[in-house]
């Protein structure tokens, strides 16, 4: 069942995704997809993405459906695959851009500058520039130089003071080491922003990456209120958006921060009738949107161990191993040439490791791994692939993530969950 048609068909014509091919998938199709790319690939065998515009869909009405009084402003940096940029900004998100290049690849899609929060507290002075020329006219920052460089080359930007949350030590990637005010500096600041004649619209903060405690999101609530107070007693215009940053993840914590944030909305800030509230959410649009396909390329067998090298590792897609800490699944699919039979696997599982393609033994993706025996040409195909993976990849030694292609895919059925 299509229960959002219209969706479907404004992501169809989005910059980004118009005119490239996107396959219709019957319900739980994705596996026999990937199967047959697998053998069409079959003179390459180059690792590929599969881009699920179903799953970014059922995201977005999730989101709309859970939190319908937080605006979304997803955050470029976790995933900016065109297509992805693209579906999103045809479902109607805003974008959190922390770069000239974000920006204008935002931009690029149509998207007006009023739909992009410049949510980086500490910008390139030319970047700055470029906003102001371009007319993205709200930004974050959490330190007086900032509030100088802001005055000089983009005096009519709005401003959100960017605080260090109260507490983020159960998020997988904590951001207060490097960005948010300290309470204590919060109120010179928010004078140093009068007397440069800026306007501070409100309060940002982010309660980090990959965030277990959602009752992080109840404390930073609460603090950001005490600060709209601090504003008002320091006589300033009354403070009227509060920015509660990513963290949230797509899977059953969802629903749980989404309660506290709302029962934290009510509680703090139910005096402040005309509050605008956003968000900027990575992780939890882009993870399950993305599967990533890989070739096996290389075989070792040490008595029981089975060692086997793919061609993407940790300096490409999987750095989110290093980076944003992550822990990788992998189920086996068999290549063209090996048999073909997709349930040729018995059951017997070997304790394998992964190792990605560069001459670099940090470049080790599974360890102690149960796997089935494999052979050199099978595929390993590796689930929500799309927070933080080819994003941050590079080039080390000659395997370009940048260049890895990503098949857009539409499994409707997902529309019902
Ligand atoms: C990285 C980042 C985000 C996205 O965080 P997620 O945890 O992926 O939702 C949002 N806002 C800012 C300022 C960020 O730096």
């Amino acid at each position: 069942m299509i229960s959002n048609p219209e969706n479907f068909q404004a992501i169809l014509g989005a910059p980004g995704v118009t005119g490239k091919t996107v396959t219709d998938l019957p319900e739980d199709g994705l596996k026999e997809f990937i199967q047959s790319t697998i053998y069409k690939n079959q003179e390459l065998k180059e690792p590929f993405y599969v881009l699920d515009l179903g799953v970014v869909i059922s995201i977005m009405n999730k989101w709309t459906r859970t939190l319908p009084a937080v605006r979304p402003f997803y955050a470029v940096k976790c995933n900016p695959d065109p297509s992805f940029l693209g579906a999103l900004a045809a479902l109607g998100a805003s974008f959190d851009c922390a770069s000239r290049a974000e920006i204008e690849s935002v931009l690029s899609l149509g998207v007006s500058p009023d739909r992009i929060i410049f949510a980086n507290p500490c910008k390139f002075e030319s970047h700055i520039k470029y906003a102001a020329r371009v007319g993205v006219n709200l930004t974050t920052f959490d330190s007086q130089t900032e509030i100088e460089k802001i005055r000089k080359h983009h005096p009519k930007c709005d401003l959100l003071i960017r605080v260090k949350s109260p507490d983020d030590s159960g998020a997988r990637c904590p951001l207060g080491p490097k960005y948010g005010a300290l309470p204590e500096e919060v109120e010179p600041l928010l004078q140093a922003a009068q007397d440069a004649q800026l306007s501070v619209l409100g309060v940002s903060f982010h309660i980090g990456s990959g965030a277990t405690y959602s009752s992080a999101y109840e404390g930073a609530i609460a603090a950001a209120k005490a600060i709209f107070d601090s504003a008002s007693r320091l006589g300033m215009p009354k403070m009227h958006v509060l920015n509660i940053g990513g963290g949230f993840t797509a899977g059953p914590n969802f629903d749980d921060a989404a309660n506290i944030v709302k029962s934290a909305i009510q509680t703090y800030f139910l005096d402040e009738p005309g509050l605008t509230i956003i968000s900027e959410p990575g992780r939890f649009f882009a993870e399950s949107a993305f599967t990533l396909a890989t070739n096996i390329i290389g075989k070792r067998v040490r008595g029981e161990l089975r060692e086997y090298w793919i061609n993407d590792g940790v300096y490409g897609s999987m750095n989110c191993i290093l980076y944003d800490h992550a822990i990788l699944n992998a189920t086996p699919f068999v290549g063209s040439g090996n048999g073909g039979d997709h349930t040729r696997h018995d059951a017997k599982t070997y304790s394998s490791t992964v190792f990605g393609p560069t001459c670099d033994a940090l470049d080790t993706v599974l360890t102690d791994y149960r796997l089935p025996e494999l052979q050199v040409n099978d595929w390993l195909v590796f689930p929500n692939m799309g927070a933080y993976t080819a994003a941050a990849g590079s080039n080390f030694n000659g395997f370009n993530t940048s260049a890895i292609s990503t098949h857009l895919v539409y499994s409707n059925s997902k529309l019902t969950r």
